[in-house]
Formats: structure tokens, C-alpha cells, sequence
């Protein structure tokens, strides 16, 4: 082949979320009747008074570039949903906006990590965390927590693994894949932590906040000393239902917040003009339409979880926020289907999408491989005929 491909490319995974959303719609596109679980976005459409905010936008000639590091109006109304909402004391200097969460955590690895550096995943993790860590030469350190902890690592866990080398630590909550929501008394624990380590900073991502099920979110920036050490990362695309808008962003320490629109301003400069100005209606228009699709989330969650628990050898935790379960599924590695065995999460999920045209993630993605994610981002039909193919699929093998 012409032009080779550097190694930091070679070595990269493809998402594994968009690879199983890829091949459930071309099968498809190939007159299957596939039900796909895999991919976590809200089946929900934006409010209507952000598209009329956008419409509006455009109309009054929001079609240029604009500032790297957002437009003054976002980043004011963005600075005080922080302070407000959840107790961060930030300055709209200290606030990028982004083409996206995942642009902003990949901004924060390029502006802080680089070869040698240690980085903390919790796993399970959101799958890009690690390919963003190791795209920049750093290491990526794993800390495991189990279905019996709730999927959540225990203070001690994580202090075990901090190290001189470590920069960074990743903190999602709720979580992607699992639902777990650190509580103010774990949260207060692992500052502690953060505390006693001043090279270490956090990166805490926050974008399925106001997915919240049993208890109220809290920020760890909000806490006791954490501002300076914390990197709040949070986006429109889940709470909002604005996946594709592309608008994410960050709060930071002024000068992590300077070096991160830096790389931005060479990469791809400042985000979408008129997404920007309807994002300011977002955060300060009518949040009821998050409320009700933070409701019907959590409907979903509990249909999920009742009907997960007559599927024989499945163990499932009850997620307390996000769209997402993650059922251990390890009962069924070892068995057979026809000649075949399955032998991991790639495996039964290949197996699902075969047998059952049900699209699930693979557990290894998200560095467990002994569950499997289903994203409950769909109607109650859609994830009842879902989990139905999954314990008839799952039944098969021997
Ligand atoms: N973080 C987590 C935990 C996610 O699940 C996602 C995917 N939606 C992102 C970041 C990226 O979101 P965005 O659409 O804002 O890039
Ligand atoms: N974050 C979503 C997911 O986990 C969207 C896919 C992606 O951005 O990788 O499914």
C-alpha cells in the first residue's frame, strides 16, 4: 500500500461502540431485522425550543468561525450552570468549549500526557479513554471494580495505584457502561486521595448528569480543594439529546483551560457557531424535556433489570444513573453453538448479532470482559423483544 500508516494508528482499536452500531445497520441494510442495543444515544429527538434557538441562530447570521475557545455568551451561561448547579467555582476563562466530550478528553490528554506518564482508568471504563491515553505515549494503569462492589473502586483500590509517574486519573459518573453513580461519601474519599497526590489531576466526566436515578449528582470539582484539581468534562449530547450538534466542553484550572484551547486552536479550532448559540438555550431555557427523558430512562432501567432477572445465569447490578446495563454474563463462556465456542465477550456478542440479530458491546471493550453492555436508550418494545432474542440466543448454548 502507498502512504504507511504511523504506529500509533496501526496499534489504535476502532470504537467498539460504533463497530457493533456499523455492522447492526448493514445487516440491516441488508433486510435483517436487527434490534440494536449498542450504541448509547438518546432515541429521544432535541427539544423543540433548542432546534427553534438554532433556527433562529442561523437566521441572524451565526455562520462564521468562532472564538477557539467558545462564544462569550456560552461560556458565561456555562460558567454559571457550574457555579450553580453544581457548586464549582469556575470563571468563564476557565471554561473550552469543544466539538464534543470526547474532544475535550482527548484535548486533555494531548495538553497533559505525554511518554513515561501514568493514567488511571476505573474499569469498566467508556471505551475511548484508553486509546486517547495511549495515542499519546502515556500508560494506561487498570483498576478493576466487580458487579459486587457495584462496579465502583474503593478508595484504597485506587490509592494502591497511584504512583510517582501518575498524571491523570479518569472519573466518570454516572458511568458508561455500568450505570454506577459515585455517592458524596466515596466522592469525598477519593479527594482525600487526590489531595495527598498535588501531581495528580482529575478528570472527571460528567456527561450523563442529569441521568440520575435514585440519588442527586455531585460533582467532585465541587468539592473542598478540588477546583484546582479537577477537570470537569461534560457535553450536550446525552442530557440534551444533541449527539449530533457535536458540543461539548470543559472547565479547568486557568492555565490547563489555556493549554487546552491551545491544541484546540491548531486541531480544529472553536466549535459549531449556531450549535453554540442554541446551547445557551440549553442550559438556560425549559428543562422539563430532560426530566421526562431522565424519567423514561429510568423506567427503562427498571424493565431492563426485571427481565434481565429471569434470564438464567445473567448477574445484573441495578444501574442508579446513565442509559446503560452491563450484565455479567461470564456463565456462558465455555459453552458451545454448533462448533463453535464462545470463549469471551467478542465472541458471545458476535454470536448475538448472528443467532439473534441483537447488537450488544462487548464487555472487553470497556476493559471487563465478563459482561456485556445493552444501552436501554430505546422504547420499552424495542428492549423488551431485545432482552427476549438475548435469553433465547443465551439459551441455545450448551
Ligand atoms: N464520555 C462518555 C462517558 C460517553 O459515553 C460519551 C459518548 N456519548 C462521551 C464522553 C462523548 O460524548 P460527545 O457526544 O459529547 O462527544
Ligand atoms: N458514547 C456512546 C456510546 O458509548 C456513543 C458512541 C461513542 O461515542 O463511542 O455508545
Amino acid at each position: 500500500m502507498l502512504g504507511r500508516l504511523s504506529d500509533r494508528v496501526t496499534s489504535m482499536h476502532e470504537a467498539a461502540t460504533l463497530r457493533m452500531a456499523q455492522r447492526a445497520r448493514a445487516l440491516r441494510e441488508q433486510g435483517a431485522d436487527v434490534i440494536s442495543l449498542a450504541i448509547g444515544e438518546p432515541d429521544f429527538d432535541t427539544p423543540e425550543h433548542i432546534k427553534a434557538a438554532a433556527t433562529r441562530a442561523l437566521a441572524d447570521g451565526h455562520t462564521k468561525y468562532t472564538p477557539v475557545a467558545g462564544v462569550a455568551p456560552l461560556r458565561e451561561a456555562i460558567a454559571q450552570k457550574l457555579r450553580h448547579e453544581n457548586g464549582i467555582d469556575v470563571d468563564p476563562a476557565q471554561v473550552v468549549v469543544s466539538t464534543g466530550a470526547k474532544q475535550s478528553l482527548m484535548n486533555v490528554c494531548l495538553a497533559l500526557l505525554q511518554a513515561g506518564d501514568e493514567a488511571i482508568l476505573l474499569a469498566p471504563y467508556w471505551v475511548s479513554y484508553l486509546e486517547m491515553i495511549r495515542f499519546t505515549g502515556a500508560h494506561p494503569v487498570t483498576v478493576n471494580a466487580d458487579i459486587d462492589a457495584d462496579y465502583k473502586v474503593t478508595a484504597d483500590q485506587l490509592r494502591a495505584a497511584i504512583t510517582d509517574k501518575t498524571r491523570l486519573v479518569f472519573l466518570n459518573t454516572p458511568s458508561n457502561p455500568t450505570g454506577a453513580v459515585y455517592e458524596r461519601g466515596e466522592l469525598l474519599e477519593i479527594a482525600e486521595i487526590v489531595r495527598a497526590h498535588p501531581n495528580v489531576m482529575v478528570v472527571c466526566d460528567e456527561i450523563y448528569e442529569h441521568i440520575v436515578f435514585e440519588s442527586r449528582h455531585v460533582s467532585l470539582a465541587s468539592l473542598d480543594g478540588m477546583a484546582e484539581r479537577v477537570i470537569t468534562v461534560n457535553g450536550f449530547s446525552k442530557g440534551f439529546a444533541m449527539t449530533g450538534w457535536r458540543l461539548g466542553y470543559l472547565a479547568a484550572p486557568p492555565a490547563i483551560a489555556k493549554a487546552v484551547a491551545k491544541v484546540q486552536g491548531q486541531f480544529t479550532s472553536g466549535a459549531n457557531a449556531f450549535s453554540q448559540i442554541a446551547a445557551v438555550t440549553a442550559l438556560t431555557g425549559d428543562r422539563e424535556p430532560t426530566r421526562v427523558m431522565c424519567a423514561a430512562y429510568r423506567r427503562r432501567r427498571d424493565l431492563l433489570c426485571s427481565m434481565l432477572a429471569d434470564v438464567p445465569d445473567v448477574q445484573t447490578n441495578v444501574p442508579a444513573g446513565a442509559f446503560y446495563i452491563f450484565p455479567n454474563v461470564q456463565a456462558f463462556y465455555g459453552r458451545r453453538a454448533g462448533d463453535q465456542i464462545v470463549d469471551g465477550s467478542v465472541a458471545l456478542c458476535e454470536y448475538l448479532l448472528d443467532e439473534a440479530h441483537i447488537a450488544v458491546v462487548p464487555g472487553a471493550a470497556f476493559g471487563d470482559d465478563r459482561s456485556i453492555r445493552l444501552s436501554g436508550a430505546a422504547a420499552d418494545d424495542v428492549l423488551r423483544t431485545g432482552v427476549d432474542r438475548l435469553a433465547g440466543a443465551l439459551a441455545k448454548l450448551r
